[in-house]
């Protein structure tokens, strides 16, 4: 069985002084969830204040990206062994934002992912298509090349850190990222039965055991639904994160016994 887990993006948003008050607010609203896996990935310069703050609590933190290189002249670069020494439990890999505003490729997202489960990180890894993609029918080969690039880079060494890691994967259809619009559940359950048999074919056991959120608008109003779906393990949850009441209601939608009778 695998725990539902779900994990905010804060994306570049906050302050010093505006994330004390939602650490304490979410701190306190989620302190009795128990039956999901609960993260919030913050703006680098914010890691040691969520370690400061989220330590001892049921939140994990983590990082939005990290760089595909160990070290060396990479100005401006953070590293995997970097986030690491804060304490960041994941990294997410592969947004679509950095892939789009910032051309990183499927490899170089390969290459993050690779770098992050050597720092003992475990690796949030998104994927998905933009709409016109999707339009045009090929919503699955470019999902399916995104995952296939990563698979292929991951020697058995590999394999067996991200299975030890509890690797995370991502559907993000990019088409709903931010936008308000999301995927129906079913449309995501098809995509994520994709990436799942896509796994598998690799690795069997990596697959059964892999957590595969969904990630485009998931909000208080439609997470339950979405999260009711067999192969769909939480959410990577973007706006509705930057507001404790709406993330919590989004955890509460996770947690099994809810997830279990939504789906009867
Ligand atoms: C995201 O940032 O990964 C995301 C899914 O954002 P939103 O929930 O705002 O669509």
């Amino acid at each position: 069985m695998r725990t539902p887990l779900v994990i905010g993006n804060w994306k570049m948003h906050g302050n010093l002084a505006r994330n004390r008050m939602l650490f304490t607010s979410l701190t306190l609203g989620l302190r009795d969830l128990q039956q999901v896996d609960i993260a919030i990935c913050v703006p680098f310069p914010y890691l040691g204040q969520a370690q400061l703050l989220l330590s001892g609590t049921n939140i994990a933190w983590g990082a939005q990206n990290v760089s595909q290189f160990e070290e060396g002249a990479f100005t401006g670069s953070i590293s995997a062994e970097m986030v690491a020494d804060f304490e960041c439990r994941f990294a997410i890999i592969g947004h679509s934002e950095r892939r789009a505003l910032s051309h990183e490729s499927d490899q170089s997202a390969a290459n993050r992912f690779v770098q992050t489960l050597h720092a003992g990180v475990t690796p949030v890894f998104c994927v998905g298509e933009t709409g016109a993609e999707r339009d045009a029918g090929l919503a699955k080969s470019v999902v399916g090349k995104q995952m296939r690039t990563l698979l292929d880079s991951l020697v058995s060494e590999n394999l067996a850190l991200a299975g030890r890691l509890g690797a995370v994967f991502s559907y993000e259809p990019v088409w709903a990222i931010g936008t308000g619009k999301h995927a129906s559940p079913a449309e995501a359950q098809e995509m994520h039965a994709f990436i799942r048999n896509l796994i598998a074919a690799r690795a069997p056991e990596f697959a059964t055991a892999s957590r595969i959120l969904y990630g485009g608008s998931v909000n208080a109003g439609n997470a339950a639904s979405i999260f009711a779906m067999p192969d769909i393990d939480g959410g990577l949850v973007g706006r509705s994160s930057l507001d404790a009441d709406s993330f919590r209601q989004v955890c509460e939608a996770a947690q099994q016994p809810m997830r279990a009778s939504a789906a009867l």
